[in-house]
């Protein structure tokens, strides 16, 4: 009898790996959980073949911004195979949830556990996100301890890939600089990117002078390093990547040209405006992160935990229907008038890059864990909604089918995917 040479092959779908410059209808095998060959009709036989013409094959999507400290992080924190594996993502990173008090349990309780390839990004807050930085006394600058955090960054380097930080009026108007100061020495003390937020997160505080939120990139920009992360250029809360002249802010080119990336962190404070306002500035964002969290998702809250936040906002970029997932996300990038040339990179070979991982996930290259991903791509007309209400009616919309995480199949049947709606019916 002879052998089946492949586990698993991948039939005629469109592959796009722009690691390896690849786009094209190509077949994809996997044997022992890695890529085994990717090609133009491979030679079987195979111990399984799943005909997907007509589909998506992508590297493993890989969600940079992900809320998965599930109960610890309060309403905030998702289940990780929920945004993962069972919603077509192969690889989460946490932004901020774990932190150096509460780093032990993330290890054990959620990247253990999970089949979705887990990661983070260490809080460079001691409480790191509790509750969704529900307090904002919680991370005042004494509320930092760099050497300790550098230390818990170094003894969890196999998931820890860079630190989070919030740079935001609410933050600045109470301390100024001081906390992303010490954030940035626990990134460089770690010699790892640190992700700031930029956009207003916290409420401001009665008795203090509120800072000018224009004055937070400029003055950021003096303590970022190139790598470092500037996070939600789309957001329609003061603070982003358009002034309040409804302008690019003029240092926005300048950070880049610095080596500064961006990542879109769409969550439910993205708007459309911006967007289209920050792309006809011809800045085109590095990286995707959906930013899902309880807060924006039909998820019931954990007893016990607030009410009301700030961020409570159900998220509907499918008018009418709640929910979201990180291949909405690449809709909603399609419909800006982005290509699939330069969306996929931004869930796949830019994100490993900003891990230091560009030779382990992000490509579909021979020998990697096969983390793949296969997408519906269906044409129609679908109408897409931001929280400012605006309307933009999508030509195509990305639904995840399936995705291998190192050679197992997970489904993509997550009770947060939304159903779209067709423009007709809208
Ligand atoms: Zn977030």
């Amino acid at each position: 009898m002879q052998l089946a040479p492949y586990d698993l092959v991948l039939r005629g779908g469109r592959v796009i790996d722009p690691a390896q410059r690849l786009d094209g209808l190509l077949d994809v095998a996997v044997r022992d959980g890695r890529v085994a060959a990717v090609g133009k009709a491979l030679p079987g036989p195979a111990r399984e073949t799943i005909d997907v013409r007509g589909k998506l094959v992508l590297p493993g999507l890989i969600d940079t911004h992900a809320h998965v400290y599930r109960y610890v992080s309060g309403r905030f924190g998702l289940d990780a195979d929920m945004v993962g594996v069972h919603s077509g993502v192969t690889t989460v990173v946490d932004q901020g949830g774990p932190s150096v008090l509460t780093f032990p349990g993330f290890r054990e309780y959620v990247a253990k556990p999970a089949a979705t390839r887990v990661l983070a990004f260490i809080s460079a807050y001691m409480v790191g996100g509790l509750e969704g930085h529900y307090y904002p006394e919680l991370y005042r600058p004494d509320c930092i301890a760099v050497d300790d955090t550098i230390r818990a960054g170094r003894e969890n380097a196999d998931l820890v890939r860079g630190v989070k930080g919030h740079a935001e009026i609410g933050g600045f108007s109470r301390w100024g600089s001081e906390a992303m100061r010490q954030a940035a020495r626990i990134g460089r003390g770690l010699d790892l990117p640190l992700y700031i937020h930029f956009g207003q997160l916290w409420p401001l505080p009665d008795d203090r002078h509120p800072y000018d939120p224009d004055a937070i990139l400029p003055e950021m920009l003096e303590i970022l390093r190139p790598g470092d992360v500037v996070a939600h250029p789309f957001t329609r809360h003061p603070g982003g990547f358009v002034d309040h002249h409804g302008k690019l802010h003029p240092v926005v080119r300048e950070a880049l040209a610095r080596g500064l990336k961006t990542d879109v962190g769409h969550g439910s404070h993205f708007s459309f405006k911006m967007a289209r306002l920050v792309l006809d500035a011809g800045v085109v964002p590095d990286t995707l992160g959906a930013d899902m969290h309880g807060y924006n998702t039909t998820v019931p809250k954990p007893k016990g935990t607030p009410e009301t936040h700030p961020d409570t906002e159900e998220m509907h970029l499918f008018a009418g229907a709640q929910n979201f997932s990180l291949a909405s996300a690449m809709t909603s990038m399609l419909a800006l008038g982005l290509g699939l040339e330069q969306v996929v990179p931004m869930v796949t070979s830019n994100c490993a890059a900003m891990l230091g991982m560009e030779n382990e996930i992000g490509t579909l290259r021979p020998g990697v864990e096969a983390d793949i991903s296969v997408l519906d791509d269906v044409t129609g007309r679908f109408v897409l909604q931001d929280n400012e209400g605006t309307r933009v009616v999508a030509e195509r919309l990305l639904r995840p089918a399936f995705c291998l995480r190192a050679g197992r199949r997970f489904d993509a049947d997550s009770l947060i995917l939304p159903v779209a709606v067709m423009a007709e019916a809208a």
